[in-house]
């Protein structure tokens, strides 16, 4: 078992970087992946216990372009196909004869419901030796301390220390909005990833 807080001390000490990403959905957990495969340590915080514990509806989600490209540079997108399944065509239905008319997409889609794919995600992050996974209790706040280190307070009451925190809990994260004087950078990121 580790223990969070000796491994976050240790580190300190030998000055390498320690990323703390709150949020262990798609983005968050990805993101790890990317970092170990870098070479980077970093803790995920995730508030709750289950894939789907924060919305009892399941919805799916369709990977197009950029998060096949997400996944292949994280090394797993063959793996995801076979959890996935490819959506190749476009259906138009016309209201009025009735007619479906399936249209060929450029290139296909993955398709895969958001709990399977932060499972799917899980199972990789497993075998991450860098990443550790912290679930059941969420970040409450970030505050700068002197040293140019992170304390990084959980809802649980526990603080963390980290070289860098990255806020990807949700498109209406509270983490990014803790950092204003980031705000025009993190909203440029946005407007990238949704156009
Ligand atoms: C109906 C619907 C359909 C969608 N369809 C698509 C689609 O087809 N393709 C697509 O790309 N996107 C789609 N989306 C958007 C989709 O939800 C996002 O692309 C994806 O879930 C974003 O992942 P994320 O990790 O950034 O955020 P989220 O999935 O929102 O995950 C954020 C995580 O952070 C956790 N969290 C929140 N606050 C804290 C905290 N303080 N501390 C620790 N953890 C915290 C949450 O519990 C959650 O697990 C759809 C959304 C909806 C609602």
């Amino acid at each position: 078992m580790i223990n969070i807080q000796q491994q976050y001390h240790h580190q300190q000490q030998q000055d390498r970087p320690l990323v703390l990403i709150a949020g262990g959905g798609p983005a968050g957990l990805l993101q790890a992946i990317l970092l170990d495969k870098i070479g980077v340590d970093s803790i995920v915080v995730e508030r709750t216990k289950e894939p789907d514990e924060w919305n009892s509806k399941s919805y799916t989600l369709v990977l197009g372009d950029k998060g096949k490209d997400a996944l292949q540079r994280a090394g797993c997108l063959d793996a995801a196909l076979e959890v996935g399944t490819q959506r190749r065509f476009i259906y138009l239905y016309d209201g009025r004869s009735g007619d479906l008319k399936p249209i060929l997409k450029q290139s296909y889609g993955l398709g895969l419901t958001r709990h399977r794919l932060v499972e799917f995600l899980e199972n990789v992050v497993m075998h991450c030796p860098r990443v550790t996974l912290k679930k059941g209790s969420g970040v409450s706040s970030v505050a700068k301390e002197e040293n140019s280190f992170l304390a990084v307070t959980l809802e649980d009451g526990s603080v963390l220390t980290a070289s860098h925190v990255i806020g990807a809990d949700g498109k209406w994260s509270r983490i990014r909005e803790s950092f204003p004087e980031l705000r025009s950078q993190w909203l440029h990121a946005l407007r990238l990833a949704y156009t």
